[in-house]
C-alpha cells in the first residue's frame, strides 16, 4: 500500500491491559519505558501527541458490578485506575527527557490538571505530551469513548488504537486460522459485519464525525512511530 501523509496531531489510544504486561495486573515498568521511549521518538520527529490511557489492569466497572459492586461507584474506580497507569506513562517519558501534561477528567489538582481542552492543544503545540486519565470521567463510557471524543475536540487527525493485535480481521484470529485482516475497511463494513474495531459508542462517534482509526499492534517496536509517518500498517478505518 502506498504511504499516506505524516500525522501532525494524533490520538493514540493505549489499554490498560498493555500496561499490567504478562500479568495483565498493575503496571510492568518495562512496558510502560518500551512505549515511552516509541512516543520519545514520534514527539522527536515533529508531530503532536496526545494519549488516553485505560484501566483494565485494574479494574473493570462492568465486571466488579457483576459481582455485586455498584454499577457507578465500580465505574469511578476504573477511571482512578486509568490515573495511575497515566502517572506511570508520564514517569517514563519525563525520564527520556519528554515534557508532559496529565490532564484528569476527575479533578486532583496534587496529581494532574484538570481537563481544558484548549490548554491541552497549547501544550500539544509546545511538545508537550498530554495524557488524558479519568476517562470522560461519567460512569457507563469507556476510554475508547473518551478517546474518540479527545481526540475531536483537540482536533486530532487520526484515533491509533494500540492493541496486542496487528489489526481488524474478518473473524477471530486466535481461534480461526484463515482469519483475514484488512488493510482497510469502511465504517459501514465494520457495522455491517459487526467487526470489532472499539466499543459502539466510541465507533459511532469516529463514524459521525468522520474519524479514522487505524486499530495497530502496539507489541512490535516502532509501530507507533510507523503509524504517524503514514506507513500503512494495521487496519485503517474510514469513509
Ligand atoms: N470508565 C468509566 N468511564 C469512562 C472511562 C472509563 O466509567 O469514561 C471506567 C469503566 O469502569 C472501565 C474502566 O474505567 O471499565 C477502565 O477503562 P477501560 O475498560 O476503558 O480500560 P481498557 O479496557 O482500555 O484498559
Amino acid at each position: 500500500r502506498p504511504a499516506g501523509p505524516r500525522y501532525e496531531r494524533v490520538l493514540l489510544k493505549l489499554s490498560g491491559e498493555v500496561f499490567g504486561g504478562e500479568a495483565g495486573f498493575g503496571v510492568d515498568p518495562d512496558v510502560v519505558q518500551s512505549i515511552a521511549a516509541q512516543i520519545k521518538d514520534v514527539v522527536e520527529a515533529g508531530s503532536q501527541v496526545a494519549v488516553v490511557v485505560g484501566g483494565g489492569n485494574y479494574f473493570r466497572g462492568a465486571e466488579l458490578s457483576l459481582r455485586g459492586m455498584d454499577r457507578a461507584r465500580s465505574d469511578y474506580m476504573g477511571m482512578l485506575g486509568t490515573v495511575m497507569n497515566c502517572l506511570a506513562l508520564q514517569d517514563f517519558l519525563e525520564k527520556q527527557g519528554i515534557d508532559t501534561r496529565v490532564q484528569t477528567a476527575i479533578t486532583m489538582g496534587q496529581v494532574a490538571e484538570p481537563y481544558i481542552p484548549r490548554r491541552a492543544i497549547r501544550h500539544l503545540e509546545k511538545g508537550r505530551v498530554v495524557i488524558f486519565g479519568a476517562g470522560a470521567g461519567m460512569p457507563y463510557f469507556s476510554t475508547d469513548t473518551a478517546a474518540a471524543q479527545r481526540a475531536l475536540e483537540i482536533g486530532a487527525q487520526v484515533l491509533m488504537m494500540a492493541k496486542a493485535v496487528d489489526g481488524v480481521y474478518d473473524s477471530d484470529p486466535r481461534h480461526n486460522p484463515d482469519a483475514q485482516r484488512y488493510d482497510t475497511v469502511s465504517y459501514q463494513e465494520v457495522l455491517q459485519k459487526g467487526l470489532k474495531v472499539a466499543d459502539a459508542t466510541a465507533f459511532s462517534l469516529c463514524m459521525d464525525n468522520v474519524l479514522p482509526i487505524i486499530v495497530f499492534n502496539l507489541l512490535e517496536h516502532g509501530n507507533i512511530g510507523r503509524v504517524v509517518q503514514g506507513e500503512r500498517i494495521g487496519t485503517l478505518v474510514s469513509t
